[in-house]
C-alpha cells in the first residue's frame, strides 16, 4: 500500500471527506454518514476506516498498513476539536462506538463496541458531564459486557452455554429484588463492574484493558475478525456477497439514547417495507441504546407514539426522513438516537423491501414523479416478483379457523404472504426437517443472526418478542419469508419443545399457520388460494379494478414490455400451461416436450408397444395409436396461442426411460401386455445405456426410427391444418433435439417437410411454420454455420450445452456442485446462471456463424436458463430473439429483458 494512501475518511461538521456513492470504500453505512453529514443532516461526528484496511488486514495476518495509526489519532484529533472532548481523558472524555458496515448491509452479522473509551478515571467525567451516575455505570457496564463478548470472546457459546457476565448480572437482580436492569442502583451497577472485571480477570488471566487506546485496538480488531464469523460468512454464502469485499469500520462519537427519559432510541422506514403503502414507519425504545431495538429483546413503541413522548423531536424526525427520502429518490431506512431531546441521525440507506414493497414503492414513486419508468423498472430485483405469485389464505379457511378458535393471538405484520407448517424452534431442526420433505414454521422468542440458515430453510418465521425491524422481521424481508414477529401472547419453551398461549399447548411437529400481511397466528393448518395477480389473470375470481396489487404489478409489466427487446416465450407441454403462459402474456411456446405427452393416462401403453416391437410394421401400429392423442394434444396448445408461435420438439429423451426398471414393475406390464417376463426384461436390458444422456437420444431417435418424428409431424400439421379450416392462424415451429451435424438436421428436416406438404395438400390448407433445431452440443456451435443451412431458427438447450460443454452430468452433479460452488470453483451453479465464458463463449460463436449464413435466423433459448435474470441479461447481449421459461417465470424474464435493454441504452 502506498505511502500517501488515505485510510481513514472523516465526517462532521457539515463537512465530510466521503460521499453516497462512496459505498465500495466506505461501505454502505459509512458512505450515508458521509452523505447526511455533507448535506447537513444532524450526525455525530467520526470517521470511517475503509474496507481497503480489512483486505490488508487479511492479507497480511491480521496487522494493519503502518500508516492507519497516524491517521486514526488525526481522525480522534478532528472528533475531539468539533465536540471540545478529549479520548481517554478523565474530565471529559469522548466515547465512540465501533461499528462494521459492508457493502451491502448484513443486518446483526458482524459485530459492534458501544461507550468504548470509559475506564474507572472517564467514568468520573462522564457523571460530571451528564449529572447522572446510574446512566454513567449503566454505560460503563453494557461496554464491559460487549467487550468481552465481541473482543475478548467471552460470552455463552465460548463459556459452554452461559455467559458469565449475564450470569453475575442476574445475580445482582435476584439479589436486589431488581425485575429489570433498570431496577438496579448506581451502587448495584458499580459493584457490577468491578464483578465484571475480576471475572474477566480469572477467565482471561489478565486485567480488562483501561487504556482506551487498546480498547480501540482491540475493538477494531474484533469488528475487522468479525467480517470472518461463521454468521457473517453463512450470510454472504446465501446472499452471494464475496468473500473479498471486506468490512468498512465507523468510529463515532457517542450519543445516548438512555441517559433519561427525555432520550431515545429507534429506527424508522420512510415507507412500510412490508407493504410499500406510503406512511412514515418506525420503532423507538425510551431509554435505551441503539442495539436493543434491532436485537428484538424489547419490543419497541410504533413510532406514531414518539410525538407524544417527545413532539419537536419527532417533527424534526419526520423532516429529516423527508428530506432524506428525497436526497436519495428512495425509501430510506434509518436510524436515530434522541438524546436529551435532540435528535441525532445514525445511519440512513436504502431500505430492504419485500417483493410486495418493491414494486408498490416503484410504481407510485413514478406517480409522484419523484423517479422515471426506467429508474422505477431498474430498482427491482426480478425474482422478487415470485412474491406476488404466492398464496394468500382462504378466507372461508380463515373464517373458520376464527370460528373454531383456533386464533392463538396477532403479532406484527412482519413479511407478507401466508404460511402453512410444523413447528420447529431451532434452526438447526428446520433444515433438518426441510432435508425431510417437511413443510415448517421456525417459532422463536426471538430470532438471531445464527438462525439464518433455519430462516431460510422455513416456510414462515413467527416471533415472540421483537418489533418491524428486529432480527425476524428484516431478515425476513430481505428473504421474502412470510414473518409474523412480535407475537407476545406466545410463551416459547425451548428445552420443553412447546408453544403456549393461555391454555392451548402446541409440540414440536404441530401444525401452525401464519399470515405475514394481517400478523394473525393460528393452530393447525389452512387452505390457502393464489395470489391476488393469480386470481385476477388465472382463475378470473377477482375483479382487476379491486386489486391494487395487480394493477401495479399490470403496469410494471407494461412499462416492462416497452422497454424490451427480447421476446418472451414459455416452456409448456400441455393446453393448460399453455393457458397460464398466455395469461401472463407470454408471447409464445419457447418448448414443447412431446415426450411429456407420452405418460398421461393410457398412452403409456401405445408407448411401450411401440417400444416393445420387433419390427418397423409393429412400431407403426403402435405409433398410430398415438396419433390421435398427440393430436389432439397439439391441437390445443396450438389453438390457445393463437397466432402465436409454438415450437414444439420432437422425441427427445431414450427410450428405455419409458418403460419399468425394477423386476416388479417389470412383472405387472408382462401381465398386462401379454408377453413373458424374460422378453420384457431382456428389452429393457438391452435398452440400458450407460451414460443414457450422452445415448440414444435426441435426433438419433428419429434417425434411427423414422417412423416416429413421422408420426410426430403428422400430428402436429394435422392439429394445425384442422385448426386452419376453422379459420385460425396456427404457428407451429418444429425443433430437432441434440443436433451436432448438419446431415443429421437434413434427415429429419426432410421428413417433417414431406409430412407437412401432404398433411396440407390432404388438408386442402397452407399452415405457416418453421423447421430447427436445438443447439445443445458444443459441436453444433462450431458447425452453426453449417446447421443454419438447414435450420430456420436455432433455440439453445442450455441444460444439454452446459452438462456437454463442462463434461458435468446434469443427473449427477448434484452431488458435488454445491461444493465447488460454496468453495467458489464456480461463482455460480452453471446449470441456474449461464457460465459466460464457457457456455457463453460456444453460443456466442454459434450465434454468430448461424446469423452469418442466414439472416434472418431466429434465435431463442429454452433450457432453465431463460427464467435466470442473469442469464436473461446475457441473452440480451448475444442479440437472441427470445428466451422462453416456465410459465411463473414469465414477468421475471421481462423484467430482466427490459433491465438488460436499459442499462444496454445507458451504455450508449
Ligand atoms: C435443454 O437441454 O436445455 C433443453 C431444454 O432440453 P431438455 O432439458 O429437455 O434436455
Ligand atoms: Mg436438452
Amino acid at each position: 500500500m502506498p505511502n500517501t494512501k488515505k485510510l481513514i475518511y472523516s465526517f462532521g461538521n457539515r463537512k465530510a471527506d466521503g460521499h453516497a456513492r462512496m459505498q465500495e470504500l466506505l461501505g454502505g453505512k459509512g458512505a450515508g454518514l458521509h452523505e447526511m453529514t455533507r448535506i447537513g443532516i444532524p450526525v455525530p461526528p467520526g470517521f470511517t476506516i475503509t474496507t481497503e484496511v480489512c483486505k490488508y488486514y487479511y492479507d497480511h495476518h491480521r496487522r494493519y498498513p503502518k500508516e492507519l495509526k497516524t491517521q486514526v489519532i488525526a481522525g480522534l484529533a478532528r472528533m475531539e476539536k468539533i465536540l471540545g472532548r478529549r479520548f481517554g481523558e478523565g474530565e471529559n472524555p469522548l466515547l465512540v462506538s465501533v461499528r462494521s458496515g459492508a457493502r451491502e448491509s448484513m443486518p446483526g452479522m458482524m459485530d459492534t463496541v458501544l461507550n468504548l473509551g470509559l475506564n474507572d478515571q472517564t467514568v468520573q467525567g462522564l457523571i460530571s458531564r451528564t449529572n447522572n451516575r446510574h446512566f454513567a455505570f449503566d454505560s460503563y457496564r453494557r461496554f464491559i459486557q460487549m467487550y468481552a463478548d465481541v473482543v475478548l470472546g467471552i460470552n455463552h457459546k465460548a463459556q459452554g452455554g452461559r455467559d458469565p457476565l449475564e450470569t453475575l448480572l442476574e445475580h445482582k437482580k435476584n439479589a436486589r429484588g431488581a425485575r429489570v436492569d433498570g431496577d438496579l442502583t448506581a451502587a448495584d451497577l458499580e459493584q457490577l463492574v468491578a464483578e465484571y472485571k475480576a471475572e474477566i480477570k480469572s477467565i482471561c488471566g489478565k486485567e480488562f484493558p483501561e487504556d482506551p487506546f487498546d480498547q480501540f485496538w482491540g475493538a477494531i480488531g474484533a469488528v475487522f475478525g468479525s467480517w470472518n464469523n461463521d454468521r457473517a460468512v453463512a450470510y454472504r454464502d446465501l446472499y452471494r456477497i464475496p468473500h473479498t469485499w471486506g468490512t468498512a469500520v465507523n468510529v463515532q462519537a457517542m450519543v445516548f439514547g438512555n441517559l433519561g427519559d427525555n432520550c431515545a432510541t429507534g429506527v424508522a422506514f420512510t415507507r412500510d417495507p412490508a407493504s410499500g403503502e406510503k406512511r412514515f414507519y418506525g420503532e423507538f425504545l425510551i431509554n435505551a441504546q441503539g442495539e436493543d431495538v434491532v436485537a428484538g429483546i424489547r419490543t419497541p413503541k410504533p413510532i406514531a407514539e414518539l410525538g407524544q413522548t417527545m413532539p419537536k423531536a419527532e417533527r424534526e424526525l419526520q423532516r429529516v426522513c423527508r428530506s432524506l427520502e428525497k436526497h436519495y429518490r428512495d425509501m430510506q431506512d434509518v436510524e436515530f438516537t434522541i438524546e436529551d431531546g435532540k435528535l441525532w441521525m445514525l445511519q440512513t440507506r436504502t431500505g430492504k423491501r419485500t417483493g410486495f414493497a418493491a414494486v408498490r414503492i416503484a410504481v407510485d414513486m413514478v406517480e409522484e414523479r419523484i423517479i422515471d419508468k426506467k429508474e422505477a423498472l431498474l430498482r427491482i430485483e426480478p425474482d422478487q416478483l415470485n412474491q406476488l405469485l404466492r398464496p394468500i389464505f382462504d378466507q372461508n379457511g380463515k373464517e373458520q379457523a376464527h370460528k373454531d378458535g383456533r386464533l392463538l393471538g396477532n403479532g406484527l405484520p412482519a413479511g407478507p404472504g401466508a404460511a402453512t407448517g410444523r413447528i420447529v424452534f431451532h434452526a438447526d431442526d428446520a433444515v433438518e426437517w426441510k432435508k425431510r420433505g417437511e413443510r415448517v414454521i421456525l417459532c422463536r422468542v426471538e430470532t438471531s443472526p445464527d438462525d439464518i440458515r433455519g430462516m431460510d430453510a422455513a416456510q414462515g418465521i413467527l416471533t415472540a418478542r421483537g418489533g418491524m425491524t428486529s432480527h425476524a422481521a428484516l431478515v425476513a424481508r430481505q428473504m421474502g419469508k412470510v414473518c409474523v414477529a412480535g407475537c407476545e401472547v406466545l410463551h416459547i419453551d425451548y428445552s420443553g419443545r412447546t408453544l403456549r398461549v393461555d391454555q392451548s399447548e402446541l409440540k414440536e411437529g404441530d401444525w401452525i399457520s401464519i399470515d405475514g400481511s394481517t400478523g394473525q397466528v393460528f393452530e393447525g393448518e389452512i387452505q390457502t388460494l393464489p395470489s391476488e395477480v393469480l386470481q385476477v389473470l388465472l382463475s378470473g375470481s377477482l375483479d382487476a379494478k379491486k386489486s391494487r396489487l395487480y394493477q401495479q404489478f399490470a403496469k410494471l409489466m407494461k412499462w416492462a414490455d416497452d422497454a424490451r427487446r427480447l421476446g418472451v416465450r414459455t416452456n409448456a407441454d400441455q393446453p393448460d400451461q399453455a393457458a397460464i403462459a398466455k395469461a401472463f402474456g407470454s408471447e409464445g411456446i419457447g418448448l414443447c416436450r412431446t415426450e411429456h405427452m407420452f405418460f398421461q393416462g393410457d398412452r403409456i401403453q401405445a408407448v411401450r408397444e411401440m417400444i416393445l416391437a420387433d419390427d418397423e410394421a409393429g412400431r407403426r401400429r403402435a405409433l398410430a395409436k398415438l396419433l390421435p392423442m398427440q393430436k389432439q394434444d397439439f391441437k390445443g396448445i396450438l389453438e390457445i396461442m393463437g397466432d402465436l408461435p409454438v415450437t414444439i420438439r420432437t422425441l427427445d429423451p431414450p427410450l428405455h426411460e419409458f418403460l419399468p426398471k425394477h423386476d416388479n414393475e417389470v412383472v405387472e406390464l408382462a401381465q398386462a401386455m401379454g408377453v413373458s417376463f424374460e422378453v420384457l426384461r431382456d428389452k429393457v436390458t438391452v435398452l440400458q445405456e450407460f451414460n443414457p444422456m450422452l445415448g440414444h437420444r435426441g435426433c438419433r431417435l428419429g434417425i434411427s426410427y423414422p417412423e416416429i418424428t413421422e408420426m410426430q409431424a403428422q400430428a402436429i400439421f394435422e392439429a394445425a391444418c384442422e385448426l386452419r379450416r376453422e379459420g385460425k392462424n396456427p404457428f407451429p415451429e418444429i425443433m430437432i433435439p441434440l443436433v451436432g451435424s448438419r446431415q443429421e438436421l437434413h434427415e429429419q428436416n426432410v421428413i417433417v417437410r414431406r409430412v407437412a406438404a401432404a398433411t396440407q395438400t390432404a388438408y386442402g390448407v397452407k399452415v405457416r411454420y418453421l423447421v430447427g433445431t436445438m443447439i445443445e452440443l458444443p459441436r453444433a456451435c462450431m458447425v452453426a454455420d453449417e446447421i443454419a443451412d438447414e435450420a430456420e431458427f436455432f433455440s439453445f438447450g442450455t441444460n444439454d450445452l452446459t452438462q456437454t460443454c463442462l463434461g458435468l452430468s446434469r443427473d449427477d452433479a448434484g452431488k458435488f456442485l454445491p461444493t465447488y460452488v460454496l468453495n467458489g470453483l464456480f461463482p455460480e451453479d452453471p446449470f441456474v446462471s449461464i457460465d459466460r465464458e464457457g457456455v457463453g463463449a460456444l453460443m456466442r460463436i454459434a450465434v454468430a456463424k448461424g446469423r452469418k449464413k442466414r439472416k434472418n435466423l431466429e434465435m431463442g433459448i429454452c433450457g432453465e436458463h431463460g427464467g435466470d435474470a442473469k442469464s436473461v441479461a446475457f441473452c440480451h447481449q448475444i442479440g437472441l430473439d427470445y428466451v422462453s421459461c416456465s410459465p411463473y417465470r414469465v414477468a421475471i424474464a421481462k423484467l430482466a429483458a427490459a433491465q438488460a435493454a436499459l442499462r444496454e441504452k445507458d451504455r450508449c
